[in-house]
């Protein structure tokens, strides 16, 4: 099937490489020449693992095209997906609809035949149906179909998310739609994977309450972790003796600094906002937001404790930028309220991350970064771990520590919680570990 997917993202990329390798014709368009042009060369504009040779196997194959020309690459197209960024709109925290309706609104004077608008991006309940109204303005009935078809897909394993995903979720209010869904995901109904077909309106609601559920779970452990640090309790093993129940599962029971990200923050916060809207207050995840938000900022003063209540003149070694690890995303890390709020503080910061480095150099003022982690330790007071990349999991720590001036570790992410880094030289504080 010949399809059209607006926006070439995190999510609008892999999803439209992904579908290539089903065996559809695709072509992603997006409004950003430099990414189409660097596309073209096969450079990929994001990180993600796997991502450049299965997308120059399918642009090879001929199956995948990039294009900023979206009247040229709809021609055809039986099915347009919508994968613009929803990100928070100011003030208010409701998600910022823009650059979806500025798509559907372009999109919509390009459509001859049927064709069936699928949102991907994530998007408050009732949108969908505010596009249909949107488009029935500038389109006969039978020319279109709306559809919710919401992306689950991680950063970072998106590829075997999206071919081997827990489940797709197909929002439709028509046979046809649902049979363009159906045809378009024909190749995961033969590994059985669970397509679950059912109204808009459920899919965009399924959407925004799996992550507020998995954000619900990082806010829990991490308030947990508090209660451990101060009792003299161990959160690590009081996420196994919990996590081990399957009623519960071990996933997302990590403590650390807070969820971040681009999905996680705007996603609780646009859920909050939009249930508001139906005067229904969702008051446990209000509270999974603002105990996110505080997270952060302790965790700048539990840097600041641990290096004896002042950091002023001190020089802190930083591993690890983005919110999580195998991805080059920076919105809304963790890194980005500790850093700046540790620099207030008078601290000067070394610090190095093995993707993220070019985002975080738009987005952090006076770090000085750093090609390998070690070189960030030289006459380092401290050294903070942010992200838990593999490559920081098996240290030197021998050769840390000489390095540094000062053997404080704090380690946001329990790595060395089990290494004893006590042992060489180390004063180590890590999350939720009292005892
Ligand atoms: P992104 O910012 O990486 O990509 C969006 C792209 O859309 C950009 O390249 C931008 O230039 C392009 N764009 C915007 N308006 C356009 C237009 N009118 N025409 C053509 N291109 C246009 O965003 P993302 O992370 O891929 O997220 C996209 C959506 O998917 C969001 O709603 C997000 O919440 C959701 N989502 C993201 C993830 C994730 O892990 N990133 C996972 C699941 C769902």
């Amino acid at each position: 099937m010949k399809i059209t997917v607006i926006g070439t993202g995190y999510v609008g990329l892999v999803s439209g490489t992904c579908f290539s390798e089903f065996g559809h014709e695709v072509t992603c368009v997006d409004k950003d020449a430099s990414k189409i042009k660097a596309l073209e060369n096969n450079i990929m504009p994001i990180y993600e693992p796997g991502l450049d040779s299965l997308v120059a196997r399918n642009v090879e194959a001929g199956r995948l095209n990039f294009s900023t020309d979206l009247k040229t690459a709809m021609q055809d197209a039986k099915a347009i997906f919508i994968a613009v960024g929803t990100p928070s709109r100011r003030g208010d925290g409701h998600a910022d609809l823009q650059y979806v309706f500025a798509a559907i609104e372009e999109a919509a004077s390009y459509i001859e035949d049927y064709t069936l608008v699928v949102t991907k991006s994530t998007v408050p309940v009732g949108t969908g149906a505010r596009i249909k109204a949107r488009l029935s303005e500038l389109l006969p009935a039978e020319k279109f179909d709306v559809a919710s078809n919401p992306e689950f897909l991680r950063e970072g394993a998106a590829i075997e998310d999206f071919m081997r995903p827990d489940r797709v979720v197909c929002g439709v209010d028509s046979e046809r739609a649902h049979d363009v869904l159906r045809e378009l995901y024909r190749p995961l109904y033969l590994n059985e994977t669970p397509i679950v077909f059912t109204n808009r309106e459920t899919a965009e609601v399924i959407k925004y309450a799996a992550n507020a559920f998995l954000a619900t779970k990082i806010s829990f452990i991490n308030e947990i972790a508090d209660l451990c640090e101060a009792a003299g309790a161990d959160v690590q093993e009081v996420s196994k003796g919990i996590g081990l129940d399957n009623r519960i599962g071990s996933k997302f029971l990590h403590a650390g600094p807070g969820y971040g990200g681009s999905c996680f923050p705007k996603d609780t916060r646009a859920l909050v906002s939009t249930a508001d809207q139906y005067g229904v207050p969702l008051k446990i995840v209000r509270s999974v937001v603002e105990v996110n938000e505080e997270r952060k900022r302790a965790m700048a003063a539990k840097v600041i404790k641990a290096c004896g209540g002042d950091v002023a003149g001190k020089r802190i070694a930083v591993l690890g930028l983005t919110f999580k690890p195998n991805t080059d995303d920076m919105r809304e890390s963790p890194s980005l309220d500790i850093i700046p709020t540790l620099q207030e503080a008078g601290a000067t910061i070394h610090a190095h991350d093995p993707k993220g480095t070019e985002e975080a150099e738009k987005l952090l003022k006076d770090v000085t970064f750093h090609n390998e982690p070690y070189s960030t330790m030289q006459d380092a007071d401290a050294l903070v771990i942010l992200t838990e990349w593999n490559q920081y999991r098996a240290l030197d720590l021998d050769r840390a520590r000489k390095l540094m001036k000062d053997g404080i570790l704090v380690d946001l992410r329990n790595i060395y919680a089990k290494a004893s880094p006590d042992k060489h030289g180390f004063t180590y504080t890590g999350i939720g570990r009292g005892a």
